[in-house]
């Protein structure tokens, strides 16, 4: 008799495993060498949100599809609900990646499923304000909340994304009660989960397969119907000519994404490209591939919604990573200005887990240790602040390094700050009035406070700046934004790249803004639509999202 693995958990089962056996073509790191040249109908680069949806319908068409992807694929065997796995595999530059000033920290997926297979599920259709604002700015004339609408739908229907009915854990419900006390609106999350079990672990991979990510839905109906995907290799650059993309040129690489010793490179010849890297990774492509960007727009306006955090302590055991991450969000203060007046924020409580707290928190020695070892009575709330819509609000650029892997620069401008400022204010007082003991804003010179009165005096008094102020970022926009003239954008309303034919660009580069709620569902909809149409271009036939 065989021992089993210590990970195998034969009581769920593994969508991912079970594909393997029943002989997925699956190359790349452990599962074997990729041939020196391939060749397909489409090459997809990712295997996030905007992948998986074009994947499962290129598919669906019948396109001999390859998906190209330089983190692992991992599956509910390998997710165990720790930290100090999940960053390091799953995650860009083990969940450090940083803006160039190192003042913004900034989570991103990396491996099979990208981002989808580490968030935290909050679902929300593109607002109608950014819709309307990218009609009147960027030319998407055809992007009106009715034309957006099917699109939407059809992804919520694919992914079942619906209504949270099991109560908030009490991270979430004191963001309800304090702002209720307020008279400040609040309301409840959509998810993309289907018999959740409420662990709360979802950032490090979702142990039960609950979480309908691109790991457990697109992807395997891609595969199979017959897609390669190859893991651990990186798309490298596009080898361009003659108007059009002539092949793309990927390296094998290891598990902190350095080259493979020894590996040989893949030239992947394709009749289409599409680019889904995600926001950052997409444009470094573009730019490491010299592709034609006449009006400089390639790797600009790329948009984080920056985030600052409160963190409350209560009498009472919050528990802030038990049960599912984020339930209940206000856009109160989204509403309180014009989109493109001063900067607007979402509120929300994100989960709370020991290594991601410590490191987020602001302090160190002593201090820090007594904050944490109030860990379990400590509450969060986040504010996402709504950039890209003020003519102060341009967002960061992605710059090559030598190596040719991006990095980031994006300003944390007075405007910016302002926001962040005004945040602090509001989850303060909300936490308060909720009952909170003590408050303490995420930043450096920040004390704790123990009245609303005396938080509000210090939090208007404290310097707001970049490495003082602390800022994360989980959801990475923009940077091949589309727009209806070459002029104000990289790709066209289709997706299309204006300047070459054959490469179109599907997942969260796109976006001319921030989108002012979590972008996932923004990713599907969109690529649903652009993949929809991609289809029928390439092949003439009909395609839809399975029900
Ligand atoms: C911790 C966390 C929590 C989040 N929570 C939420 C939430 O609750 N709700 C919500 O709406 N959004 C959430 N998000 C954001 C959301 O998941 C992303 O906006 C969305 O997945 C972006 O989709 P994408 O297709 O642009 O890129 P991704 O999903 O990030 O996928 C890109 C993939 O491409 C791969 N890749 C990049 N470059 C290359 C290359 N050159 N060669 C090969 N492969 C490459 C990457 O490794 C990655 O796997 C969260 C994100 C994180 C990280």
């Amino acid at each position: 008799m065989t021992t089993p693995a210590p990970t195998a958990r034969p009581s769920i089962p593994d969508p991912i495993q079970d594909g393997l056996r029943r002989g997925w073509r699956v190359l790349g790191g452990a599962h074997g060498a990729a041939p020196a040249e391939l060749s397909c109908d489409v090459a997809i680069v990712g295997t996030g949100a905007g992948a998986g949806i074009t994947a499962e319908l290129l598919t669906q068409a019948g396109l001999q599809v390859v998906l190209i992807e330089e983190g692992p694929l991992k599956s509910s065997s390998d997710f165990r609900q720790l930290e100090s796995e999940a960053y390091p595999s799953l995650y860009q530059e083990s969940g450090a990646r940083k803006t160039a000033d190192k003042a913004i920290t900034i989570l991103q997926g990396r491996c099979v499923g990208g981002s989808t297979t580490v968030n935290w599920t909050s679902s929300f259709r593109t607002p109608v304000a950014t819709l309307q604002h990218w009609r009147q700015h960027f030319g998407l004339a055809s992007y009106g909340e009715a034309e957006m609408a099917p699109w939407f739908a059809q992804a919520e229907e694919r992914l079942n994304i619906v209504p949270w009915l099991t109560p908030a854990n009490r991270n979430n419900e004191v963001l309800r009660a304090g702002a209720e006390r307020l008279g400040i609106a609040s309301a409840g999350i959509q998810r993309n989960v289907k018999g959740c079990w409420n662990l709360g672990s979802c950032g490090m991979g979702c142990p039960t397969n609950a979480k309908q990510s691109m790991l457990v839905t697109t992807l395997p109906v891609a595969l199979d119907r017959g897609a390669t995907l190859l893991v651990q290799t990186r798309a490298q650059t596009f080898v361009v000519g003659h108007g059009q993309v002539q092949a793309l040129m990927c390296i094998p690489v290891t598990d902190n994404s350095a080259p493979a010793p020894g590996a040989q490179p893949v030239r992947i010849v394709a009749r289409h490209f599409v680019v889904a890297g995600g926001a950052i990774n997409s444009p470094a492509l573009l730019m490491r591939s010299g592709v034609p960007d006449p009006h400089r727009l390639l790797g600009r306006r790329t948009f984080l919604h920056p985030v600052v955090i409160s963190a409350a302590t209560f009498a009472e055991r919050i528990e802030a990573w038990d049960g599912a991450p984020q339930t209940l969000y206000s856009d109160h203060f989204l509403h309180t200005h014009a989109i493109d007046g001063p900067m607007g924020y979402k509120l929300e409580a994100p989960p709370m887990h020991p290594l991601i707290t410590s490191t987020t928190l602001s302090g160190h020695g002593p201090a820090q240790a007594e904050q944490l070892k109030q860990f379990p009575h400590t509450q969060g709330l986040l504010a996402l602040l709504r950039d890209g819509f003020h003519a102060e609000s341009p967002g960061g650029t992605v710059q090559l390094h030598d190596d040719g892997s991006p990095v980031l620069g994006y300003p944390l401008n007075d405007y910016v700050m302002d926001g962040a400022r005004r945040a602090l204010l509001s989850m303060a007082e909300i936490q308060f009035a909720a009952g909170a003991r003590e408050v303490t804003p995420v930043h450096e010179l920040a004390g704790r406070y123990s009245t609303w009165a005396q938080a509000r005096e210090a939090i208007q008094a404290l310097p707001m700046k970049p490495l003082l102020t602390r800022v994360v970022s989980a959801h990475v926009m923009g940077g091949c934004a589309m727009a209806g003239s070459e002029r104000l954008g990289v790709v066209r309303p289709d997706g299309q790249h204006w300047q070459l034919a054959n490469l179109s660009v599907h997942d969260g580069s796109l976006f001319p803004t921030s989108i002012g709620a979590n972008p996932q569902l923004s990713v599907y909809g969109v690529a649903n639509r652009l993949a929809t149409g991609l289809a029928k271009r390439l092949t003439g036939r009909d395609v839809r999202l399975l029900a």
